[in-house]
This record gives structure tokens, sequence and C-alpha cells, in this order.
């Protein structure tokens, strides 16, 4: 597998207004005006070319606008907020008041929120910036302790801000900046509500930031209450990398799955490999079989103590674990270099969820592989697959590229797009439509009803519990049999880009 090093545009993806990092060129992290001790950890962490979200948003933040971005991990969105921010802290700098902050970042995920607290301490590294994190899973004695005497900089989960204000470890009325980092994740994950809440405590004079990879309905409601006046960025979601990974379906009994699992991992030549399921406990149990077949992996899911899931990462990270199984939400935000093959256990329900999957691979220039088990009920979502990114997976031992199949006749979600919404928001509005017609039964697949409540009992938010789904109803129809071909033939495909 070529390890080719690429432009920092097509690593991180380039803007909507197909500008690419050529037209950058002459553009340094020194054009922007940044404090010198940032300039200075920027070199320590060699980043030399500003990437696109950031070559876009600095100027916007340095400026003091509110600013929507519209983009995905993995684009070098942290630096884009969290570079202006410390500027800001650095040149302005009151002591902050006992419990409070002057910077709150909520995100979805306690794997995010430690990863974006990471990057706050290595670009102010040398600034005396106070960072905090706020997560739940952990004792809150320390978070409480930590806002004692203000913070600057705090970054949380929802659920465990809402508790910290609940117990007046804290207050939000110095909060000058303000960042809602994966507004769609956070949607998904059934957060609104709560985002209302704390938005509700937030000073009216303040600079707002909303990051998201898609744009639907309800996030653009969300963001006309938040922001004022924003300016919108954007660069396209991974579709370069995403290009990259070479897709393989196998067509297996949902009994065969875990020998067909240990036999894929046997063959491969796996540096390493995110294993994806639908529920945590189908992790556990995909990791108990793995372990009995003398294969060492690891599960990270919401059921996890905050340490487990830390160590697993780290242990992931070092290379001391080579699989990692993982649920969505688990895996969303963790940023790992190197993961070499993806392969998808269970076909996700939610289409968009087996793009957010493969993008896990072939990140960083590398190229990736993502192998997806598909047994007989899990064929209709195959089929919702196949249509949002509009071509056939390759079956095991098919070589060539596929063309499309023809698209389906609409049935509520489509699969081409309308009235200029992107790919993803069209699905998502696919799936409001149909929520709104009962859930109807589609191409005699399983009923899925709200495909979004559903994904949410899979795995809810860690930070506030969450409850299994039961497995999608068999289907009637002939069984595609245990595939015995050989794996290692891959198509590379190409994602069509959003418009
Ligand atoms: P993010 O999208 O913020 O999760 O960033 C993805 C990865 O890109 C992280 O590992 C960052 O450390 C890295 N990164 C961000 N900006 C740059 C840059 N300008 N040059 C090189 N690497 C970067």
């Amino acid at each position: 597998m070529s390890r080719t090093p690429r432009s920092t545009s097509a690593r991180f993806g380039a803007t909507r207004s197909g500008r690419t990092q050529k037209d950058f060129e002459l553009t340094t992290f020194n054009d922007f005006g940044l404090a010198e001790p940032i300039l200075r950890a920027l070199t320590e962490e060699k980043y030399v070319t500003p990437t696109p979200i950031q070559e876009q948003t600095i100027p916007l933040l340095l400026a003091k606008r509110d600013v929507i971005g519209i983009a995905q991990t993995g684009t070098g969105k942290t630096a884009a907020f969290a570079l202006p921010i410390l500027n800001a802290l650095s040149v302005n700098r009151p002591r902050p008041q006992p419990k409070t902050c002057r910077v709150l970042v909520l995100s979805p995920t306690r794997e995010l929120s430690g990863q974006i607290l990471d990057s706050f301490r290595a670009y102010g590294r040398h600034l005396r910036i106070q960072t905090t994190l706020a997560i739940g899973g952990v004792n809150m004695g320390p978070q409480v302790r930590a806002l004692a005497h203000g913070v600057d900089v705090l970054v949380a989960t929802p659920g465990r801000l809402l508790d910290l204000l609940q117990s007046h470890a804290l207050r939000l009325s110095d909060v000058e900046m303000f960042v809602l980092d994966e507004a769609d994740r956070m949607l998904d994950m059934g957060f609104i509500r709560d985002i209302r809440k704390i938005v509700a405590k937030l000073p009216k004079e303040r600079q707002t930031l909303l990051f998201s990879a898609t744009m639907p309905q309800d996030i653009a409601e969300l963001a006309r209450h938040m922001l004022k006046d924003p300016a919108k960025v954007s660069v396209t979601p991974q579709s370069t990398t995403v290009e990259r990974i070479a897709q393989q379906i196998i067509h297996v009994d949902r009994a065969h799955k875990p020998q067909m699992l240990t036999d894929i991992l046997r063959k491969e030549t796996v540096d390493r490999v995110l294993v994806f399921t639908r529920t945590k406990h189908g992790a556990d149990k995909v990791v108990r079989g793995l372990n009995k077949d003398g294969i060492s992996a690891e599960a990270i899911h919401g059921n996890k103590s905050q340490n487990q899931r830390e160590r697993v990462l780290k242990d992931f990270r070092s290379g001391r674990i080579r699989t990692l199984v993982a649920t969505d939400i688990a895996a969303r935000g963790i940023d790992v270099e190197g993961i070499s093959h993806v392969v998808n256990f269970d076909l996700p329900n939610i289409p968009e969820s087996y793009v957010h999957r493969i993008g896990r691979t072939a990140r960083a220039g590398a190229d990736g592989i993502a192998i997806s088990l598909c047994s007989h009920d899990e064929l209709p979502f195959l089929r919702d697959i196949e249509k949002l990114i509009r071509m056939a997976i390759p079956a095991s031992g098919q070589s060539t590229r596929q063309p499309a199949r023809p698209a389906q006749p609409n049935n509520g979600r489509g699969g081409e797009q309308r009235n200029g919404q992107s790919r993803n928001e069209h699905a998502r509005g696919g799936n409001r439509h149909e929520r709104g017609g009962g859930g109807g039964q589609r191409n005699g697949g399983p009923k899925r009803g709200n495909e979004r409540g559903e994904h949410q009992a899979q795995e809810r938010a860690p930070d506030r519990g969450g409850a299994r789904h039961p497995a999608p109803a068999s289907n009637q129809g002939p069984r595609p049999v245990a595939s015995t071909q050989p794996i290692g033939d891959f198509s590379k495909v190409t994602f069509m880009q959003p418009r």
C-alpha cells in the first residue's frame, strides 16, 4: 500500500469554491498575524501550511465574526478555531472570575472533547492559559475543583456541563467565545434540548462558532438562533480521502461472520484495524470471539469507563493493540493515524455512518481498505449505502469497478440530489420524510421507522448511558452463501462531490 505524501489540500479537503492549495500558496501561519508564542508552538507541531478550512476561518475569527464552518474531523477544523481563540486570549488577559470560563467549547463525545483540549494545550503551550475538561463518565469532584478559580478555556460534553451548572460549580455569564463542534452529530445524539438550555445561559454579547459536517434544516435553524450575521465557510468532506479507499462487500451468513472476521484478520496485512459493530453488546461479543481465536482485540464503546477508553486508545495508538472494535458513536472523533483497514462487522442502518466509518482509514495520505460483511437481513442497508454513494460496492471476488446500479424508484429517501441538497442533507431529509410518513417499509426491506431514534437507542451519548437496539427482522428470499473467495481484490472507487 503506497504511503505517498500529499499536499495540505489533498489531505484536508479543498474549499467549496473549487480553489485548491495552489491558490493559497503564499499563505503561511505568519500571514495571519498570530501572536509569536502561538507561531512557535505551530513550528514545534511541524505545521507549515494552513489547511483550507484554517485558511478561510482564521481571518474571520480574528476579525471577531461569527462563523459557520462546514467541515469534518480530519480537515484541521480544531486548529481553525483554537488558534484565533488562543490569539484573542493572549491579547486580552483579564483573570477569569471564580467558577467561570472565557471560552466554552461543546463537543458531542468524551474522546473528541479530550482531543480538542489537547489541541488547545499544544497550540497554547507557550501562553499561560488555564484549560479544563468537563466530560461524563468520570468523577465530577476534580472538575468542580478545576473550575473553582475560573478557567480560560473549558471543553465540555453537554450532559456534564449541565450537571456542573445545576450544582453551581460553574456559571456561563463570562463566556466571550462559544464553539459548538460537530453540531449535526450533537443533534443525532439527542442533545438539542441540552444545547438550547446551555445557549440560553450564555451572554448575548459573544462570538459564536458552529462546526458541522453537514447542514441539514435543523442545524440551519439552530444556527439562525445562535449566531449573529455569520460568515459561512466550507470545505468538501473527505472525498479526496475516501477516493483512496478500496472497498469490498462480503456476503456472508450472520452466523459465519465471526469466522469470516478471523479469516480476514489472519489473511490481510493489517497495520491497524477498526472493526465496527452496531451495538455495544455486539462489540464485546466480537472481541470475545477474536480473543478465543488467538487474535488480541479490545472494544471501545459508551459502557466502558473513561479510564478504560483512554487506556485502549493509547494502546491502539502505540500499536500494542492492532484490532479495535467500536460502535459508531465511540469511534466518532477518534483521530488515530495509520488505520490500514476498516471492517464493518455489521452494516450501519444509517447510510451516512458508512461514509464516516470508512473515512477512518486512508487518512493523512495513506491508502486504506474497507471490508463490509453483509448478511441477508442487511441487504436493504447495503442498498441504501450504495444509493448514497451512488455506486455498487464490489463483492468479494469481483475485481473491476462496478457501474452504479440504476437508481431505485424514489421512495421517500431517493438516491439522487434534488433541490440542490447535498447527498448528506438529502439522506437526512429522506429520514425526516419517512418518519413523517409513518416509517413505511421500503424495497421490501426491514421496517426502519425513526432511524435517528434507533441510532440513538443503539448507543446514546457516552455520558448519558444508552440502550440497545434489536436486530432488524429477517427478510424472506434466497440467502447469499458465505463467500470463500480470497480477499485481496479491491476496487478503487470515486465518490461524487456534493454540489
Ligand atoms: P482535526 O480536523 O482538527 O481533527 O485535525 C486533523 C489532524 O490534522 C490533526 O491530527 C491535526 O494535528 C492535524 N493538523 C491540523 N492542522 C494542520 C496543519 N496546518 N498542518 C498539518 N497538520 C495539521
